[in-house]
């Protein structure tokens, strides 16, 4: 037992972690009834973190600097997920503390997701079944819907997930562009700088960029105002990046035409508002969600704590992560 470097599991994780884990580490956990007490004594053997759950929870920051404070021994956090908002990243890397996260391994998977949610908000595919389920159509034919085909897209985002979505976009034969800070190199799509200028250009916008304090409310209502009435908006991304309030009222009065959203800002509380609306695809969160998928990211947080412990380095640093010298 002495060998086994001790951790902190802030919440819940997958079996095959846990299981993994207990096998390698003395495992702590912040939500223990007693944790109070194990942070009191052992917070100072403490060496590794392990958070994240597959979503936020509306950017919930759950290894925080206070957190950080109290283990003075942490070498590594390693969070499920490529998004590492839950993580208070520069406090960690000021006290040279290594983060890793899962990117990668869920990029097909997402970018699946992002055209099939896609294609349920544009096309209404959730609305015609709940309408063929309450016996309507013998009454009359589902309402024509809006379509893709008159359509250009906008993505928010161009990272590795982002140009997942922009390869299979391009079987969809509907032109591309969209926004980051700096122009990807080699991409034939145009790069707009300025995220309203998109916004007014294209007739749906895709969010898929990290989330954190630099990205909140990035998509506000100017944004929205600029996408116009016939406007779709869809977030893969995180709730914050979203001014969630303003999206309601847009989605209410007309701004906008839809939304698709897998993310909101206080998951996995999904304000009643949203949900009265039928102009908006509403999803739990669900875009690596599949048992493959899962197992690829959980197997990826292991191996990047083992990987660390055998003094092989992190596997997965996150960019803002200091070089383990
Ligand atoms: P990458 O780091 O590969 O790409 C991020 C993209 O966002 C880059 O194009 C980056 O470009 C852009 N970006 C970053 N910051 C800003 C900013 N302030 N303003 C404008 N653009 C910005 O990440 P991934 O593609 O792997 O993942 C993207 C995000 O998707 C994750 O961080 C996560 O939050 C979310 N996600 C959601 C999932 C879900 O379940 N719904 C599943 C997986 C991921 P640049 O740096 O040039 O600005």
């Amino acid at each position: 037992d002495a060998a086994r470097p001790e951790l902190l599991q802030t919440g819940p994780m997958m079996p095959m972690i846990e299981a993994q884990l207990s096998q390698h580490f003395i495992v702590h956990r912040l939500d223990a009834p007693d944790a109070e007490a194990q942070l009191a004594e052992a917070g100072g053997r403490i060496r590794a973190i392990a958070t994240g759950v597959g979503s936020t929870a509306g950017g919930a920051r759950r290894v925080t600097q206070a957190l950080l404070a109290r283990l003075p021994k942490v070498e590594i956090v390693a969070n499920f997920g490529v998004g590492y908002d839950s993580v208070e990243v520069a406090a960690a890397a000021a006290r040279g503390i290594v983060v890793t996260n899962t990117p990668g391994v869920l990029d097909d998977e997402v970018a699946d997701l992002t055209i099939g949610l896609l294609l349920a908000t544009v096309r209404r595919i959730p609305q015609a079944e709940r309408y063929l389920r309450a016996g309507l159509w013998p009454k009359g034919g589902f309402p024509l819907s809006p379509t893709l085909r008159d359509r250009s897209i906008g993505l928010i985002g161009m990272g590795r997930i982002g140009q997942a979505i922009a390869r299979r976009l391009a079987g969809f034969g509907r032109p591309l562009a969209y926004h980051s800070r700096r122009p990807v190199e080699g991409l034939p799509y145009p790069h707009y700088p300025d995220l309203v200028a998109l916004a007014r250009d294209v007739d749906v916008l895709i969010a898929i960029l990290p989330g954190g304090p630099e990205t909140h409310h990035l998509i506000n209502a100017e944004v929205l105002s600029a996408l116009g009435p016939t406007g779709i908006l869809i977030n893969v991304a995180r709730g914050s990046v979203v001014d969630e309030e303003a999206l309601v009222r847009a989605l209410k009065d007309g701004t906008i035409a839809g939304a698709g959203l897998d993310v909101f800002a206080h998951e996995p509380n999904v304000p009643a508002e949203l949900i009265a609306l039928d102009n908006a695809v509403l999803l739990p969160h669900i875009a690596s969600a599949t048992h493959v998928t899962r197992n690829a990211m959980g197997q990826l947080v292991v191996d990047n704590l083992l990987a660390w412990f055998d003094g092989r380095g992190p596997l997965t640093p996150v960019p803002e992560t200091p070089v383990p010298g």
